[in-house]
């Protein structure tokens, strides 16, 4: 996966006239009140990917802090579950978004695996229209596979081996054909993040990358990777498209980083911004 490849899969272009609409509404579900900062990440990732809108959706006690942190976002507060989770019933609270958003993220940050459950399948019901990115607890939602609207799976191979019920060295062993098994079990575009990076499809095509540089190996870096994929398929970017641009603007991003700052110690919240040079350099 070179930036010549990505550049046989352009991102859509809106037009000079285009209004912030036009260029996508993103919906982030992310956040808990132990990890409200995944929320922040994804989402600023998903804006400095290009998406023209962003709405955030959190635990009601998080939404006012990320609301003051990210000016340019309107921020929903849901209902949690006793572990701090967000209740299947928190769900309502997003339905006068139905139809109207071409991506969502779901995930980072958010706790209660088991009672989150609920309100994912119902989250994934709701926005059956738009492109779902599915990362850390968010993907246990493969349990009501296989998914019947454009799905995307952000997994490293510790997730894949909780998701897929095989030990993790068998995972790391054979990741090309953890990432294929995945991608045709759960009908979604499986990417398996890690040193290397594969990125398969639910009929078997699947793609290699090794550009990634190890301080990408960070707290928050898998958060800002599934916000770059989701503001890119809210541009209109087809599942896999918007993976592999991801993966390697995020990469390109660590690469910026190292040069700078040397390659350890750089934070996942400063990947963001390297972000929309990036894709004006290889688009
Ligand atoms: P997460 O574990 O969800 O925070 O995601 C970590 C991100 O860092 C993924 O995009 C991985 O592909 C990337 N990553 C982890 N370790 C390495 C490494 N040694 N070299 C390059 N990228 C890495
Ligand atoms: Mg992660």
């Amino acid at each position: 996966m070179t930036p010549a490849a990505l550049r046989r899969w352009p991102l859509p272009d809106p037009g000079a006239q285009a209004d912030k609409e036009a260029r996508g509404h993103v919906l982030v579900v992310a956040g808990s009140h132990e990890i409200p900062g995944a929320a922040l990440l994804a989402a600023i990732a998903s804006l400095r990917a290009g998406a023209g809108k962003l709405t955030i959706a959190a635990p009601a006690r998080v939404a006012l802090g990320l609301a003051l942190a990210i000016p340019e976002s309107r921020v929903i507060g849901l209902s949690e579950t006793r572990g701090g989770g967000i209740s299947a019933a928190g769900c309502r609270a997003l339905a006068p978004l139905a139809g109207r958003v071409s991506a969502v993220v779901v995930g980072p940050g958010m706790l209660d695996e088991s009672r989150s459950e609920r309100f994912v399948r119902a989250l994934l019901a709701m926005f059956r229209e738009s492109t779902v990115v599915l990362d850390a607890l968010a993907m246990s939602a493969v349990r009501f596979g296989p998914f019947t609207q454009p799905v995307i799976l952000t997994p490293h191979a510790g997730e894949m081996a909780h998701l897929s019920g095989l030990p993790k060295e068998v995972i790391s062993d054979d990741p090309l054909s953890a990432a294929r098994e995945a991608a045709t079990r759960w009908n979604a575009c499986v990417v398996l993040k890690g040193a290397v990076t594969f990125i398969a499809q639910p009929n078997g095509e699947a793609w290699r990358f090794d550009g990634g540089t190890p301080g990408l190996a960070t707290s928050g870096s898998g958060d800002t990777l599934a916000g770059i994929v989701g503001g890119l398929a809210a541009r209109g970017m087809a599942p896999l498209h918007a993976s592999a641009w991801g993966v390697l603007l995020h990469a390109r991003a660590g690469h910026a980083l190292a040069r700078r700052d040397g390659p350890m110690g750089y934070l996942a919240r400063q990947l963001s911004a390297e972000v929309p040079a990036l894709i004006h350099a290889i688009g």
